[in-house]
């Protein structure tokens, strides 16, 4: 019954979310995770469209033309980058063109939950990839889907840079950073800073 399988791979996947983020001492967080894809909205949608090799959302989307599964999950979780897009404040924009009206962006997300989501696109890969895994992986994914992203300069800056020092440097000290640094505010949460950390990672020391 595709109920069972549907119920094995979220539960797999969280598991997996739930060590990452155990691992940076988001201990609230990993158990929280993803908790709406066993409500009926969404576990029901993810029965009837289980196919295996595809994400029901986007098997969903093809039938329906949008996924109801998807617009659920993305409402309630903050580390989905999408809960985060919201109107923009126009007075920021200059040569204001928008007559007064704001257009859609990619609010400043949370430190805390930029790092779940890391934790999320690594745990996802490694799912996805198996044995094929590398702490390159996340940052490939990334680096295929970045340009249709609606995010913020800021957040964008941080998740690129520990994806980098992730592929650069391994799990183990990524996470370590993360939680003795990174969610412990002593790494500016800035794009020109967090973009000349990010080169840092390639300068031999
Ligand atoms: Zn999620």
């Amino acid at each position: 019954m595709n109920a069972w399988k549907h119920f094995c791979t979220i539960t797999r996947h969280k598991n997996l979310v739930l060590a990452g983020c155990f691992k940076i001492g988001l201990y609230k967080q990993g158990l929280l995770h993803d908790l709406s894809k066993y409500s009926p909205t969404e576990f029901i949608v993810g029965c009837k469209y289980y196919k295996g090799y595809m994400s029901p959302n986007n098997a969903e989307r093809m039938d329906r033309g949008y996924s109801s599964a998807w617009l659920h999950h993305k409402g309630r979780n903050k580390h989905h980058l999408e809960y985060w897009i919201d109107y923009d404040i126009p007075s920021k924009k200059n040569g204001d063109d928008t007559n007064g009206h704001s257009a859609m962006a990619g609010m400043k997300m949370p430190i805390n939950y930029v790092c779940e989501m890391l934790v999320d696109r690594v745990s996802a890969s490694k799912n996805y990839l198996k044995d094929k895994y590398t702490d390159r992986s996340a940052l490939e994914y990334y680096n295929r889907s970045i340009d249709h992203y609606l995010i913020n300069e800021d957040t964008r800056a941080l998740l690129e840079y520990l994806l980098e020092m992730l592929a650069v440097k391994g799990e183990k000290e990524t996470y370590s950073y993360i939680k003795h640094q990174v969610l412990k505010g002593k790494v500016p949460y800035e794009k020109q800073k967090l973009d000349a950390l990010k080169d840092a990672l390639h300068v031999p020391v």
